[in-house]
């Protein structure tokens, strides 16, 4: 995945302290196969990298503290970037009735999607809809949409084949608005590949159809042709968002991020199913999570933040210095936030004054050993989580049987809090100046 290839390249350049131009291009590669793996298209994926390269070079990577994550972090923040952070909503807010036209090649699911928002409007949103077909060329299609307007209860204003598009819809917004319709939602043909006669067609239905919302439809799965087709279709229409169908059968989720990038349009909604139901609001931030394994990025980053957070190592860094004592409250917090970090040693270099801590003890507390050790401090009572002193062999013993392991476990957390201790305790007299130092980077 990306997040361990980053991984296995941060823990490279850590060791090298300072980021150059020729170790950057050599992380920025892994974040490049990665994202043509996922199936973004081509030239999306080189307009990233050349946006994450001028930042990396710049001072932001070079003054931080820990360049790797600092890279990590801008590559979440440009994938953020194109795909916008907040979910986008219909605009109805026009004269009724509204009118919603859908576009897209022959297969991309729009008739489908017709039903599928038709539903979501009238459901959730209680609008009174009505649907039409402009597809003449297909008579199926018409019949098509008629069986799902019956199926999700929406009308269905009727058309004919040998209509022109234009006309159909010129009679269907008359009868909606006589029907106090809110919300029209046209259904239109596609052909399988872009042509002059079809752009010709969709760009005269948007003229007369005058929509508040022309809706790109795109299949996911079509990967670089996604990119391809949403050039043509945002360069022919005033565009308003992007639909993006069959994502339930797409692992890779490269599409979003080509068609959000290509259209400069929000996606606004995502197909997750053949039925009528299989529709789901988009939200840019959870999708960012099925591409490229983002949802491992985010976490990491999400890891480095906490890593760095400096409320809480200044809250710490206060609390040893006022002389109150190291408790295994304390411990089990820092436990804890190792266990979500898997790796404290990287931050412990960083602070002066703990590189003497020995080897074995960093192992102790980065390893699978935490959740143990957790285990343990949680089967302590209140009381002797604040006042170590009390924890005598009875009490060791209750301790023990309570998070099933052995006394000599309870024996070996206790040898490990007193070193951290005493580690606290050390830095709370002298090193403080230093701690507060290295956490502010
Ligand atoms: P149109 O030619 O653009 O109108 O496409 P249709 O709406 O007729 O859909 C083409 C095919 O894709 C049909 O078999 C649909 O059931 C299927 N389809 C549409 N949307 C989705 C989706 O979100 N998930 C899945 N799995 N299939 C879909
Ligand atoms: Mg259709």
């Amino acid at each position: 995945s990306l997040t361990q290839r980053l991984s296995g390249t941060i823990e490279r350049l850590r060791g090298r302290g300072r980021l150059t131009e020729s170790n950057i291009t050599e992380a920025t590669r892994e974040v490049r196969i990665a994202l043509l793996e996922a199936d973004v298209a081509l030239p999306v994926v080189q307009a990233l990298i050349q946006r994450i390269k001028v930042r990396a070079v710049g001072q932001e990577v070079l003054k931080s503290l820990t360049p790797g994550q600092a890279l990590i972090r801008i590559v979440r923040d440009e994938l953020t970037a194109v795909m916008g952070a907040q979910a986008s909503d219909l605009n109805l807010n026009v004269p009724a009735p509204a009118v919603i036209l859908m576009a897209g090649l022959q297969g991309a699911g729009k008739t489908t999607t017709v039903a599928k928002l038709a539903r979501h409007l009238k459901e959730r949103r209680k609008k009174k809809v009505m649907v039409v077909s402009a597809d003449v060329y297909r008579p199926a299609a018409i019949e098509q949409l008629k069986t799902l307007a019956q199926q999700v209860g929406v009308l269905f204003f009727a058309s004919d084949a040998s209509q022109q598009p234009e006309a159909i819809v010129r009679a269907a917004i008359e009868d909606a608005r006589k029907s106090y319709v809110d919300v029209l939602i046209v259904d239109t043909a596609g052909r399988t590949s872009i042509d002059a006669a079809m752009m010709a067609e969709i760009k005269a239905l948007h003229a007369a159809a005058n929509p508040a919302e022309t809706l790109f439809v795109v299949d996911s799965m079509t990967g670089q042709d996604a990119a391809t087709t949403a050039k043509h279709f945002s360069e022919a229409l005033p565009l308003t968002g992007v639909v993006l169908t069959k994502t339930d059968g797409d692992a890779r989720g490269g599409a979003a991020l080509s068609v959000r990038y290509i259209t400069g349009k929000p996606i606004k909604f995502i197909g997750t199913g053949e039925k009528t139901d299989g529709l789901d609001v988009f939200h840019p931030d959870r999708v960012a999570s099925r591409i490229l394994d983002m949802g491992d990025v985010l976490s990491l980053v999400e890891q480095v933040e906490q890593q760095v957070d400096r409320d809480k190592a200044q809250k710490l860094a206060e609390k040893v210095a006022k002389g109150r004592k190291f408790d295994l409250n304390d411990m089990r917090d820092q436990l804890e936030q190792m266990q979500n970090m898997g790796g404290l040693a990287g931050l412990m270099d960083k602070l002066p004054g703990v590189g003497q801590i020995p080897d074995h003890v960093k192992a102790q507390v980065t390893g699978k050993e935490v959740p143990r050790m957790v285990a343990i401090i949680n089967s302590m009572t209140k009381k002797e989580r604040r006042n170590p002193a009390l924890l005598n062999g009875s009490r060791r013993a209750r301790i023990a049987r309570g998070a099933g392991m052995a006394p000599a476990d309870v024996n070996k957390l206790m040898k490990q809090y007193q070193q951290m201790e005493k580690m606290m305790a050390k830095m709370g007299r002298g090193g403080m100046k230093g701690l507060m130092r290295g956490m502010q980077g």
